[in-house]
């Protein structure tokens, strides 16, 4: 059988090397649909080469370009938009597997119609879990799915543990998990120049190629605080158990420590193809056209603890870990303004935290027990607009 994959995010920098493994494998998988915001000659490009059945573009101007630069294509795709398109193929029969890569909070809405869909959801986009954590995970017990993780330290987890963890991470035998992080590119950085990194420094990433997003969170070590929530919630654990330990060359992509001593790591070359691949084809094996891990060339590993004063995001991110209720979704939810407002040049990067702290002084966290969707996304309209008027106040 050839497997149907939905790729929300096709035109990121996840959907580009996920379409790289699927034509290394057209027997096993064909695209059935692709989605993208407002990127419609990329997308048409992709249309072309891949022949979804679908094609989704939220934007309706750009969606109208799609339809004009694919009106001489033989078979065109049907072309949807919005939001509503975005659920649609996520949840359409045809699919098998959803590749989940839209960046931010905006994956929310097709990633829990996959999981009520009861599809395979290979989970890149973290932002899903760090706002709605508790409701995406119902929906997949509720309803059948399979959640594997894209991001490589929870992919390298993952195939760390034994496949009953889902009992509980003290059932077999795991004492913390040791979540990598490669510290970014300013690790080095003298701390009084923090504020006058510009955004191509911020972006330019010593070992990952990745979208402008999650670049800015890891020049500010965001990403490994949200990750540290996608992995509580992906792995039934707390913040007690996950510690982050920074590793400069990113070969070892996490590690499991066990109660009698051992600790299992997964190592590769850092390419997103490697958890890709292996989620496409769990439990199997294929090639993901990564070259091999030359241990030689790699020859020395270190590591270190995370300076908490240099990265205040990480520490922001660990607080409302252990908080839990609507704070992370605030924390995400600020986050991704202030990122935006960096990259457009209108705040510094030290202003990115200062503005995360004081959108969650603003909005106190509160109870999800029992809420749904729709509070959930109204307390990300209420912490956007909180941080959005916070932005203005600092507008350099
Ligand atoms: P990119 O910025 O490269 O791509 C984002 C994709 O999402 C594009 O296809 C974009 O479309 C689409 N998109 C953006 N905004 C919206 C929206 N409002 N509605 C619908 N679609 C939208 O991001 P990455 O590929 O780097 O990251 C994607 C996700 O994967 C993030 O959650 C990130 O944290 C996670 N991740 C990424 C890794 C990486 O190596 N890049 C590693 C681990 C996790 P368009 O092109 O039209 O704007």
């Amino acid at each position: 059988m050839v497997i149907g994959v939905t790729l929300l995010g096709a035109t990121g920098s996840i959907g580009v090397s996920t379409l790289d493994v699927l034509a290394r494998h057209r027997d096993r998988f064909r695209a059935v649909a692709l989605t993208a915001n407002r990127d419609a000659p990329r997308l048409a490009e992709q249309c072309r080469q891949h022949r979804p059945e679908v094609a989704v573009m939220v934007d309706p101007d750009a969606a109208q370009r799609l339809r004009e630069l694919l009106s001489d294509m033989p078979e065109r795709p049907e072309i949807l938009t919005g939001v509503e398109g975005l659920e649609q193929v996520a949840a359409m029969p045809a699919t098998d597997y959803v590749m989940a890569a839209i960046v931010g909070a905006a994956g929310l809405r097709p990633t829990l119609a996959a999981a009520r869909a009861g599809k395979r959801v290979l989970l890149a986009n973290k932002e899903s879990l760090v706002v709605a954590g508790a409701l995406l995970m119902q929906a997949v017990s509720d309803h059948g799915a399979e959640l594997l993780p894209i991001d490589s330290e929870h992919n390298a987890i993952f195939q760390c543990l034994p496949p009953s963890f889902r009992d509980g991470l003290p059932a077999v035998g795991v004492e913390r998990i040791l979540l990598t992080a490669s510290g970014g590119p300013l690790r080095d950085w003298p701390l009084e120049r923090f504020g006058s990194v510009t955004p191509e420094q911020a972006c330019a990433h010593p070992t990952w190629a990745m979208g402008r997003k999650i670049s800015v969170d890891s020049a500010t070590m965001m990403n490994k605080g949200l990750e540290v929530i996608e992995a509580c919630w992906l792995f039934g654990t707390d913040t007690d158990h996950i510690e982050v330990v920074i590793h400069p060359q990113s070969v070892i992509h996490s590690l499991v420590q066990y109660q009698d001593g051992s600790v299992l790591a997964q190592l590769g070359n850092p390419d997103m193809r490697t958890p890709i691949t292996h989620a496409m084809a769990w439990p199997d094996r294929l090639d993901s056209g990564v070259a091999p891990l030359d241990l030689f060339e790699v020859a020395r590993l270190d590591f270190e603890k995370p300076d908490l004063a240099r990265f205040p995001c990480l520490s922001l991110a660990f607080q409302v870990a252990r908080q839990g209720g609507t704070a992370p979704a605030v924390l995400n939810a600020a986050n991704e303004i202030a990122v935006a407002a960096f990259l457009e040049r209108r705040i510094d990067l030290p202003g990115i935290a200062t503005i995360v702290g004081e959108t969650l002084s603003a909005l106190p966290s509160e109870g999800v027990a029992g809420r749904g969707l729709e509070f959930l996304l109204e307390t990300d309209r209420r912490a956007r607009e909180c941080a959005q008027a916070l932005v203005a106040e600092r507008s350099l």
